[in-house]
This record gives structure tokens, sequence and C-alpha cells, in this order.
């Protein structure tokens, strides 16, 4: 596929890239990523429904990041860096890719001065107030100090609840790690087995998820 068209096929899903700089594998892993977010969401336009158009970017260091405001049009970026996209397994680059872009999907719920401050959309306040006391899916998703979430903590936890619901073998590879079945019994958190989607964030993605495609079948 020529880099041209790769960035065209990316259009219809709301990401806008520049197709230079790009490597093959990379321009594959982003589509991967991209097409599993969207089939959840009820294809492309479940996709630009619920984010809106977002720049991407590939940059040379660095982990990912959302500017949830940029001031240049779509307004919306995603930065994503080199190291990022070559992770061992493969996938996980494209685990990184979809935790922002779940990031842009609550900052489409936020309005504009929120979303320039940095605040958290609709979607992450939301989420606190549902899942209670449950702890997030991974020991990075989740408000670390006794569960006292900042709204930041929780931003990452949402972003996290989406990679977890989207990927399961995100889960199945953090479960080898004795750092991340730790840190509930840490945070004093008794019988949170973790990592993993617990009943209620579990409940909450697939809603939102269900939200957006239900719109796409009534739009038809
Ligand atoms: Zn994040």
């Amino acid at each position: 596929m020529s880099a041209d068209s790769w960035a065209q096929g990316l259009q219809p899903y709301g990401l806008i890239v520049a197709p230079s700089g790009w490597e093959g594998d990379e321009q594959a892993l982003v589509l991967r990523a991209v097409r599993r977010m969207a089939q959840a969401l009820g294809g492309a336009e479940g996709m630009r429904r619920a984010l809106g158009a977002v720049r991407l970017e590939r940059r040379k260091q660095g982990g990912g990041g959302l500017y949830a405001f940029w001031p240049r049009p779509p307004w919306m970026r995603i930065v994503i860096g080199e190291p990022t996209l070559h992770q061992q397994p493969e996938w996980l680059g494209e685990v990184a890719l979809v935790h922002e872009l779940a990031h842009a999907w609550d900052a489409r719920t936020a309005n504009i001065v929120a979303r320039v401050l940095g605040r958290p959309g609709r979607v992450v306040r939301e989420l606190v107030r549902f899942v209670g006391e449950e702890p997030g899916p991974t020991w990075y998703g989740s408000g670390l100090s006794g569960l006292r979430r900042t709204l930041r903590a929780a931003s990452e936890e949402w972003a996290e609840t989406v990679a977890a619901y989207l990927y399961p073998e995100y889960i199945a590879h953090l479960s080898s790690r004795p750092e991340e079945q730790g840190w509930p019994q840490r945070a004093g958190l008794t019988g949170h087995v973790r990592p993993g989607l617990g009943p209620r964030h579990h409940a909450y993605v697939e809603e939102r998820f269900q939200e957006i495609r239900r719109w796409c079948s009534s739009a038809l």
C-alpha cells in the first residue's frame, strides 16, 4: 500500500495523517488499531461520531499523547513516539494508540474551555460516578492513592478501560507481572483481582460503545 492511499484510507475514520515519515509496519499497525476500535463503534462513521476529526502525528521520541485542543484544524492532535510503535509484542503499539484515541473520545464530550484547560469530559466524569470504589483495569489506569481519584487519574482510567475492553490480550499480557497483580492489595483493596476489567468498568465502557452503535444503526 502506498503512503498516500494509507492516509486516504484513514480519512473515513476521522484520522488526518501526513503520509510521509511512517514505515510500512507502522502504517499497518495504525490501521489495525483503528479498525479494531471502529468495528466496536459500529464502523468508520461510528468512530467519526465518537471522536470527530483528529490529527495523528508520529514523533521520533517519547510515548503517546493527546492534545485535546490544538490551535489548527482539526483542532485535536495525537502524537505517538517511534519507540511506542515498536514494542514486543507488536500489538502493544496498537494498545497505546487506542489509549490515545480513547482520550480523544472523552475530549469530544468536553466543552472547549475544558479542552483548552486539559480537563476531562462527560465520559470520564460519568465513569467516576458509575464505577464507585472499583479499581481500574491496570495499575497505570487507576487512582493509585487509595482510589482517591484525581480527574487526571480518572482520564487514564478511562483510556485504559477502553484499551482493556478492545484488547483482552493486553490484560493477559500484564497478568504475568507481579507489580500488576499486587497493587490492589497494597492500596488496601482486598478482594480485587487485577489486572482486569471489573464488572462496573465493563458495563460502563460497553454502554458507551453501544450508544454509538445504536446511533449508527438509527442513522442508516
Ligand atoms: Zn493517557
